[in-house]
């Protein structure tokens, strides 16, 4: 028999669609009366776990890239999450974490509209990922406070109070079973957060901090949850080495996984990310062994108009975006010529950027990554809600300085690897793009000198994949990270000089084409 929990879902739901409310709650008692009856007759203890990951504060539905409806949005989420508890009123409601960062709305309030929308939705427990660190540790400290629901954490340390940041994990009751849940994150947060959000705050092994928590906790319960944020190919290699757990539901690597990975008996699951998919696993339990006996699993989409949003969360979300629209509407500067973008050469919105952030930092060179410049504008009045859609990564920038040569080396290496090519200041260069070549290449008019020292600006997204765009190592330069996030500059540029009018004028010239400027939609 195929499985489908959304055909539940959505018989519950036409009642919403069609407005028959009578009918629709006749129906839907009928539904959980043949659920509860269908489970008591099946006479198995039963734990239903539903699980996203990821959302990074995408509040907002959106259209989903493989498909042209819309999917997502806390509150439609939401609405999902209600049918599923009409279904499965022991539900274990999880979110593994990474819910901060990724619209304005997070940036403003420094992830309190995270917490104040979870606190409406009330996962049954939620882990810290790694950007929830990105306002600082205080601050996490800070709008932790305000959250009525459980933050799990095993393996971060608190300096400041000689214990755990957090607690490490909970036992819930879920129908007639004990479950546990326990936090962890990834040993590598050092390299993804930085370091000044990080004071006082020391990480842990996972592996030995989840095998000693599970010590504790598994006398008492019958299911042992690990509700990570190590990524799927480190929840991987923790199942190998762990015993006593049962499922990890995990996040961070964005990971869409079907169906669960079996790993030494540990059931692993992930459901993407940005609020895309809900994961939902039904699986019946064997109380003397303590082990899942058969399960179920469906990623379920969160298409948007399948079910009734939830007016409580949709309340919540409305009120933080229209606290946030009257800045983000603000009109900050006029655009005299349209601003393009071009992933196959030069474009004056790549030249604006990276002279910007190039005076900026006082360098002799910047760069900036085409891909990561995501909006046309075009001419007329230029809101700071118009420079979030154009860099709506909060990429920081860092500083790289190298000798002439290596400055030589690199750019031939992009010209002959070309994928994302980079948009540039203070340097030109013409090229072959058919013979691959580098013909000619000057900075600040002048031919490059071998043994001089240059210093370019770039974001952490090009540096972190250094070696695609240059071809070099990281360690063969000098790297010095700053915490400005390359936005901030933009909006700060263009209220110290509002009226804007840039052209494209031959900074990158391919040889082979003579096509300076191709206007090309980067999705
Ligand atoms: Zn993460």
């Amino acid at each position: 028999m195929k499985f489908l929990i959304m055909e539940k879902v959505c018989f519950i739901q036409k009642n919403w669609l069609s407005q028959k409310f009578a009918n629709g709650i006749s129906l839907l008692i009928l539904i959980m009366v043949i659920n509860l009856w269908a489970e008591l007759i099946a006479d198995v203890p039963q734990v239903v776990i539903v699980h996203w990951n990821d959302l990074h504060s995408t509040n907002l539905p959106y259209k989903s890239s493989r498909a042209n409806y819309r999917v997502g949005g806390y509150a439609n989420l939401a609405g999902y999450l209600d049918s599923l508890r009409h279904l499965h009123p022991q539900a274990i409601i999880l979110n593994a974490g990474d819910d901060f960062q990724g619209s304005p709305v997070s940036n403003f309030t420094r992830g309190l509209s995270q917490i104040l929308i979870l606190n409406k939705i009330q996962p049954t427990a939620f882990t810290l990922g790694n950007h929830e660190f990105d306002y600082g540790i205080d601050n996490l400290r800070d709008v932790m406070t305000y959250a009525n629901f459980p933050i799990l954490n095993s393996n971060l340390f608190d300096s400041t109070k000689n214990d755990l940041l957090v607690q490490p994990y909970t036992i819930i009751q879920s129908g007639n079973l004990k479950v546990a849940i326990i936090g962890a994150l990834t040993g590598d947060l050092f390299t993804l957060a930085l370091p000044q959000n990080l004071k006082g705050i020391g990480i842990l092994d996972p592996l030995t901090q989840i095998r000693q928590n599970v010590h504790e906790v598994e006398p008492q319960t019958d299911l042992i949850v690990l509700l990570s944020h190590c990524g799927f190919e480190e929840d991987s290699l923790l199942a190998m080495q762990l015993a006593g757990v049962d499922v990890i539901i995990g996040g961070h690597s964005h990971t869409y996984l079907h169906q669960p990975k079996k790993v030494n008996n540990i059931l692993i699951c992930q459901a993407g990310s940005n609020g895309h998919c809900l994961g939902y696993l039904k699986a019946n339990i064997d109380r003397n062994q303590k082990i899942i006996t058969s399960y179920n699993y469906e990623l379920i989409e969160t298409r948007l108009g399948r079910v009734k949003p939830s007016p409580v969360v949709a309340g919540v979300v409305d009120s933080l975006e229209a606290s946030i629209s009257a800045e983000m509407d603000k009109i900050i500067g006029q655009l005299i010529t349209d601003w393009h973008r071009n992933s196959h050469g030069e474009s004056n919105l790549g030249n604006w950027i990276c002279d910007v952030t190039r005076e900026y930092f006082k360098t002799d060179i910047a760069f900036m990554n085409s891909g990561g410049i995501r909006k046309d504008l075009k001419a007329g009045p230029i809101r700071v809600r118009d420079l979030w859609e154009i860099s709506p990564f909060d990429n920081t920038i860092v500083i790289v300085a190298l000798t002439g040569e290596q400055l030589k080396f690199i750019i031939q290496y992009h010209v002959e690897n070309l994928r994302d090519l980079l948009q540039v200041s203070g340097l030109s260069y013409e090229f072959n793009s058919k013979q691959k070549k580098l013909v000619k290449l000057t900075v600040a008019g002048k031919p490059v000198d071998d043994q001089k020292i240059y210093t370019f600006a770039t974001n952490n997204f090009v540096i972190s994949q250094f070696e695609r765009f240059f071809g070099l190592a990281p360690s063969a330069v000098k790297i010095t990270p700053t915490d400005i996030i390359g936005r901030d500059i933009l909006i700060e540029a263009i209220k110290a000089q509002p009226v804007i009018n840039n052209h494209t004028e031959g900074r990158i010239i391919d040889l082979a084409n003579k096509k300076e400027e191709v206007n090309y939609d980067i999705q």
